[in-house]
């Protein structure tokens, strides 16, 4: 008999930047037989998905579905679909996944403008505002909730700045979505991704996306094909979308089974009652936090419920507390990211981990290895 290597596999608290814990049932969907990619009844899973995040995205977009792979795949297709060679492309940055975003842009040829703020603090609308004045672009770009810091980023003011502007507005909710509120027909934006693992409490290799009207006009009035034929949108809308279903590349059914389940236990607990449970959980994390003297990194009107970015406790070492957390309290949380390295930590609770339950236990452990 050879052994297993998944029979050692123990269950972790994921109190990181994602993945976060997985709901039981959403294991069990995972778990259901494999459909074929064009099975009727795989196809009304595929629609039923597609009305979940409109709901989840507050849009009525008709281009709304998940890509397949994670979210930087994601974010990979809003750029290839609506940049073009040359387009001036202004970026917002203040974190790893804003960098992120202008590497991309840059890869694809964009005439990308850099606009970088303090990590730790939200994008200055004034400055963008004024930089809008010196330039006309075709794409202006800016993560919602930047998981590297901590930060929540103005999502809703932006889009006023861009309501009178031909630029089309593009959204990272990774983070976000599932965890604060998220209302992208409101706010004007033209396009969204998310991903899985992060609030939607599901595991990694999938990333909901949408697109208004206008990024679809962009799309279709293309003067040279999308560069990237698996993300190509106007391609997998004959899958996704339609009275007849064309195949593309095979989605990744189980995935998107799990999806399935992870969006409905967020909206049968009610969006707005989610939300709130992720504040709730959040403050009692910081009030926690506090007790023990460890300091919150960002300022508390642009903290993030889901991912709290703390200083690294006194007398602790980074790599080595981690250690602990992991290998004592089988709990993990993240390290710092770019300029955070080495002095932050990142505690996510996000979706399913958000529980008083996790919290409570984390604190404990906290206050263990800071003994
Ligand atoms: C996690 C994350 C990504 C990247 O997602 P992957 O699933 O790791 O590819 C992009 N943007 C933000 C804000 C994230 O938190």
């Amino acid at each position: 008999m050879s052994n297993n290597m998944l029979d050692r596999i123990e269950e972790v608290l994921l109190m990181g930047p994602g993945p976060s814990y997985i709901h039981p049932n959403v294991y069990e969907a995972l778990s259901k037989p494999t459909l074929g990619h064009l099975d009727p009844y795989f196809v009304q899973i595929m629609d039923g998905i597609k009305a979940q995040l409109q709901e989840l995205f507050n849009t009525k977009n008709q281009l709304s579905l998940p890509i397949s792979g994670t979210g930087s795949a994601g974010m990979e297709a809003v750029f290839v679909n609506l940049v073009e060679k040359g387009d001036p492309v202004l970026i917002l940055i203040n974190g790893v996944f804003g960098q992120r975003m202008k590497d991309v842009a840059s890869r694809l040829g964009a005439d990308v403008d850099a606009l970088e703020f303090t990590w730790g603090q939200p994008v200055d609308l004034a400055r963008v505002k004024e930089q809008l004045g010196k330039r006309s672009y075709k794409i202006v770009a800016m993560v919602h909730a930047e998981t590297s810091t901590g930060v929540r980023n103005p999502a809703e003011g932006l889009g006023e700045l861009l309501k009178d502007n031909d630029a089309l507005y593009l959204l990272d909710t990774v983070t976000s979505l599932g965890g604060i509120e998220v209302s992208i027909d409101k706010w004007g934006v033209d396009a969204v991704y998310s991903g899985t693992q992060k609030c939607l409490s599901c595991p990694p290799g999938l990333s909901p996306a949408s697109f208004s009207s206008r990024a679809v006009e962009k799309l279709s009035g293309r003067k040279t094909p999308v560069p990237n034929w698996y993300l190509d949108m106007s391609m997998i809308t004959k899958y996704w979308g339609g009275s007849k279903r064309a195949y593309h590349h095979t989605a990744p059914i189980n995935m998107n089974y799990a999806l399935y389940q992870a969006l409905k236990n967020i909206l049968d607990e009610g969006p707005e009652k989610v939300f709130q449970r992720h504040q709730r959980v959040h403050e009692r994390l910081v009030a926690g936090l506090e007790e023990l003297g460890v300091k919150m990194v960002v300022d508390p009107a642009h903290r993030l419920p889901m991912l709290n970015a703390i200083y690294i406790p006194d007398g602790v070492e980074d790599a080595e507390g981690r250690k602990k957390l992991r290998e004592k309290h089988k709990i993990e949380i993240g390290g710092g990211l770019g300029d955070f390295a080495g002095k932050v930590w990142r505690v996510g609770i996000m979706g399913y981990t958000a529980q008083e339950q996790y919290v409570d236990r984390f604190l404990e452990a906290i206050k263990d290895i800071m003994k």
